[in-house]
């Protein structure tokens, strides 16, 4: 049967070294996997587990795109973070296999209005005015595992008007990224075009009109991205 009005296109993201697209299909988020970050943030790494949140697959924004200032908050914040992008579905998957699930990883910034996420939590209310608004989710190529092996470690940081602010490396994510997929898989039934936004580092902080995002992973490239 027809749709009865054209359906909306289908989010993506570039390949990098291929004309070929990745087809998105959910976009799932860690919290607080960083140690430093978990302690910046007024909680103690040791007694809380990570846990998830979820964006919309159609507020993707691509390396280049500009971030336009969203409404409704005056303390926008950006938080770099290790994207890992899956080609293969699941649940209950095991550590052990959790790998062959995993096509690529990209640099991300989870963009967050901090102000509404604060009210949010303090109500006991959901995130997503806070984490799921308009262009929230910045998110670079994609690089295929087949060319840069497992990510297991290499420097994260990230600029804001070319002044470091971020500053970690991914060996320092409390749950690996096998780990977290076992663990969302048991949560969620992964399907292919997932992406898992993996956490923040410590030094998460606001932006304003007219600053300039630049950040990066060791091994997949870097990302620009104007505030406007
Ligand atoms: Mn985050």
């Amino acid at each position: 049967m027809a749709y009865v009005f054209d359906p909306p296109a289908q989010p993506s993201l570039k390949i990098q070294d291929s004309d070929k697209l990745f087809p998105v299909h959910r976009v799932y988020c860690v919290g607080r996997n960083y140690a430093d970050h978990a302690r910046e943030m007024g909680h103690d790494p040791d007694r809380e587990p990570p846990f998830f949140f979820q964006k919309n697959p159609d507020t993707l924004i691509p390396d280049g795109a500009t971030f336009p200032y969203p409404g409704k908050t005056s303390d926008v914040h950006f938080e770099i973070e290790l994207v890992v992008a899956l080609h293969k579905g699941g649940s209950d998957i095991s550590v052990e296999n959790a790998n062959e699930h995993v096509f690529g990883y990209a640099v991300g910034i989870d963009m967050t209005r901090r102000d509404l996420q604060g009210e949010m939590k303090k109500m006991g209310r959901p995130w997503e005015i806070g984490k799921a608004f308009e262009k929230s989710a910045p998110c670079g190529p994609i690089f295929e595992k087949s060319a840069t092996g497992e990510l297991t470690h290499g420097r994260i940081w990230l600029k804001v008007n070319d002044e470091i602010r971020q500053d970690g490396d991914i060996n320092q994510l409390i749950w690996n990224i096998p780990e977290t997929i076992s663990y969302l898989s048991g949560l969620f039934d992964l399907a292919p075009g997932d992406l898992i936004y993996t956490g923040t580092p410590a030094g998460v902080g606001a932006v304003n009109r007219g600053d300039v995002m630049h950040g990066g992973v060791d091994g997949l490239g870097e990302i620009r991205i104007p505030v406007e």
